[in-house]
């Protein structure tokens, strides 16, 4: 897909021109420029010859078929990747990328080994959200069901720090959230950083009801600083208080993402050090199991039960990421690193 000379091919023209093709391509979700008959016939050529609707995409199902993961070209070459999750309650949670790569280098992480290629245009985000939307929609024809084959939320958990890409996440956030486009509420929405404060505290003034997860994984410096760099920057300290501010100025609790990593973080001192630092007003737990892409082992099952159960005890809402998309490679840069040969496999 290229849609990045759209407004140049709009422009001149009357307002509700642009509005109309967006609602085609961002509503309707129409595949085709000649599909869209009301609109002038020179127009549509001239759409044709500068954009492209088509999206190249590999598709990757799940054994049990409740994940399917697009593996996406991009115009110049690059590849990103998508993920769909479809709950059992009927909700379908897109995943998306925001970056080619990650420049933020966590040891854990496939896609902090590629390093950064780039930003993602806003265009590019709302392809992955769009490819799924095709997707639901022809699914929900074939069946004749509408309403159940919708996107109904989307996470930035893909490749990318959304944090180092604001503004066009914003936009894409904007135009998620948009009734005359996917019309998917704010609440449905949630932004993951590895905690870089100025992106929290700007997200903070956005006066928006979108989700904020945080990527903590240990809970003290030193642990936290052995697997993830920018823990050298944003100490635990400065990154709670930011998280704290954000709480008292938003009213919305917070995600703290921790991945059970085997030997690492998973023991009953964990816990003890976590109900210190975070307050079970503000924060809420989920717990990761590690898809393993390098040199950490998942914490083993027990492990994580008892690490739940410990939790609970200190007041903590805790809830546990399912394992989707077994057999697919589906954590985060799997796909796209493998492609370029850096996988640690
Ligand atoms: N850069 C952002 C968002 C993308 S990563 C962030 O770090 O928050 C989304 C989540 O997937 C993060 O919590 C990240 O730590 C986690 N993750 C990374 N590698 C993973 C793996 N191999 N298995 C499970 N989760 C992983
Ligand atoms: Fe980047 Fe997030 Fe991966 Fe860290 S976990 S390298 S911030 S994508």
């Amino acid at each position: 897909m290229n849609l990045e000379k759209l407004k140049e091919v709009l422009e001149g023209m009357p307002a509700f021109r642009e509005k109309q093709v967006m609602g085609f391509i961002f509503k309707n979700f129409v595949e085709d420029f000649d599909e869209m008959l009301s609109l002038p016939k020179d127009l549509r050529e001239k759409l044709k010859e500068k954009c492209s609707l088509k999206i190249t995409a590999e598709e990757f199902i799940s054994d049990n078929k409740d994940t399917v993961k697009a593996l996406i070209s991009l115009v110049d070459g690059e590849k990103i990747e998508a993920v769909l999750m479809r709950h059992e309650d009927g909700r379908n949670t897109v995943c998306v990328s925001c970056q080619v790569g990650c420049p933020m280098g966590c040891a854990f992480c496939a896609t902090g080994k590629m390093g950064l290629t780039r930003n993602l245009t806003l265009f590019e985000i709302l392809e992955q959200v769009l490819f799924f939307a095709r997707y639901l929609k022809k699914e929900g024809k074939e069946m004749q069901v509408r309403q159940s084959r919708m996107v109904t939320n989307v996470v930035f958990m893909g490749m990318g720090e959304p944090m180092l890409n604001y503004d066009n996440v914003m936009g894409t956030v904007r135009m998620l959230n948009d009734k005359n486009y996917f019309n998917i509420g704010a609440r449905h929405i949630s932004i993951s950083t590895c905690g870089l404060i100025e992106g929290i505290k700007k997200l903070a003034e956005e006066g928006l009801q979108v989700n904020l997860a945080i990527s903590l994984h240990s809970p003290t410096d030193e642990k936290r600083g052995a697997i993830m760099p920018v823990n050298a920057k944003y100490p635990l300290k400065v990154l709670v208080e930011t998280l704290n501010d954000y709480y008292e100025k938003v009213g919305r609790k917070i995600m703290v993402e921790y991945l059970m990593l085997g030997g690492v973080n998973d023991t009953g001192e964990d816990v003890e050090q976590l109900a210190k630092l975070l307050s079970k007003e503000r924060f809420f737990l989920n717990l990761i199991l590690y898809n393993p892409t390098g040199n950490f082992s998942p914490s083993r099952g027990p492990n994580v039960k008892k690490f739940k159960e410990l939790l609970e005890k200190k007041g903590f809402t805790v809830t546990q990421r399912y394992r989707f998309g077994r057999g697919i490679k589906a954590a985060c840069g799997q796909l796209a690193t493998e492609d370029k040969e850096v996988s640690p496999h």
